[in-house]
């Protein structure tokens, strides 16, 4: 499985759950160049294990794990994964 970034991260950006993600895997960070350019931030689905650490530190609650994004956002997860894919 995964966790999966959602919509309310759009706009918000604080890098909150990259600070806390124990094997780097959500990104673009704010060091990284792309962290301008990019409306929200991704979790790269091969690279994280599933500790959920992040999930609390979001402030409005865009991180879900895969079985429980909510339904308007089930495309996140395609749209995270994509971001690997570039
Ligand atoms: S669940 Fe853990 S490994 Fe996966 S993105 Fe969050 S902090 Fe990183
Ligand atoms: S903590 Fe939440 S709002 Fe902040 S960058 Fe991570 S997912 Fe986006």
């Amino acid at each position: 499985m995964t966790y999966v970034i959602a919509e309310p991260c759009i706009g918000v950006k604080d890098a909150s759950c990259v600070d806390v993600c124990p094997v780097d895997c959500i990104h673009p960070a704010p060091t990284e160049p792309d962290f301008e350019i990019m409306a929200q931030l991704y979790i790269d689905p091969d690279e994280c294990i599933d500790c959920g650490a992040c999930e609390p530190e979001c402030p409005v609650f865009a991180i879900f794990a895969e079985d429980a994004v909510p339904d308007q956002w089930v495309g996140y997860t395609q749209i995270n994964a994509d971001y690997y894919k570039r």
